[in-house]
């Protein structure tokens, strides 16, 4: 022991270490508390890949497979949105699932945004375009599958979608499809974009604001080009990060 320390100083030292233990312990929990609180409070973002295993989806020109490009795409939306939400896949690899499945699996998590994700496709390779989807009902008959982007629309094991669950989300997947569009044109990929309501039945039975997108038409041998591109992807990702910040803020 040194000279220069009296016994009154090492209780003195003591006790201040004491004191700075217990300061940094509340410290330490009260960060935990706040970052399990942030955890709980996070909301849940459902992303769908459209397609999957034997059903490609749309084929560009160059031989790229929509069922691909929309996995790539999900995966990047899942890494913008990862810090802040907590993101789920419906498909996480190249596998098939049938419609009900995808949406039933939004409905099971309790998420609050389902985004179900597909690329366009037509005979006309001039069609070109982003469009994003809100369900609205129509008076008139069920929307035939051909008017549907995705083609399986009878493989459905006979389950019925919960009739008219998706109503009461209708204005707000409006509105989440305008804010999503809105920050994906800032980005200025596509020349044409557009939001258009459709009865999907992929939207019908979400019991949450749910949006489907067309990100571009894999058959226009211009946007297959950008469909393929990492960089065109991940700005897309980011718009559509960009976008539900804003539904969210909106919604607070
Ligand atoms: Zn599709």
């Amino acid at each position: 022991m040194s000279v220069f320390y009296k016994p009154y100083m090492i209780k003195y030292n003591l006790v201040v270490m004491f004191f700075t233990v217990m300061l940094v312990c509340f410290m330490a929990t009260a960060a935990d508390t706040k970052n399990l609180l942030f955890e709980k409070q996070k909301k849940t973002i459902v992303l769908d890949p459209g397609h999957g295993g034997y059903d490609k989806g749309a084929q560009g020109p160059d031989g790229t497979f929509e069922k691909n490009v929309t996995l790539n795409l999900a995966r990047m939306i899942a890494k913008e949105l990862a810090n802040n939400y907590r993101v789920v896949l419906t498909r996480t690899d190249d596998y098939w699932l049938d419609i009900p499945a995808r949406t039933a699996s939004a409905n099971h998590v309790g998420a609050d945004l389902f985004i179900s994700i597909h690329t366009g496709g037509s005979f006309l390779h001039q069609a070109s375009g982003i469009t994003l989807y809100y369900f609205k009902e129509f008076a008139g008959p069920t929307m035939t599958p051909d008017a549907y982007p995705s083609q399986p629309f009878k493989s459905i094991n006979n389950q019925v979608p919960w009739p008219n669950i998706h109503n009461r989300h209708q204005k707000s997947s409006k509105v989440l499809a305008q804010l999503m569009l809105n920050r994906i044109n800032e980005q200025r990929i596509f020349t044409k974009s557009d939001i258009q309501d459709a009865q999907f039945m992929i939207l019908e039975g979400a019991d949450m604001p749910a949006v489907c997108l067309e990100i571009g038409y894999i058959t226009n041998p211009a946007e297959e080009k950008s469909l393929s591109d990492i960089i065109v992807l991940s700005n897309i990702a980011k718009g559509i990060r960009n976008g539900i910040d804003d539904f969210f803020e909106k919604d607070r």
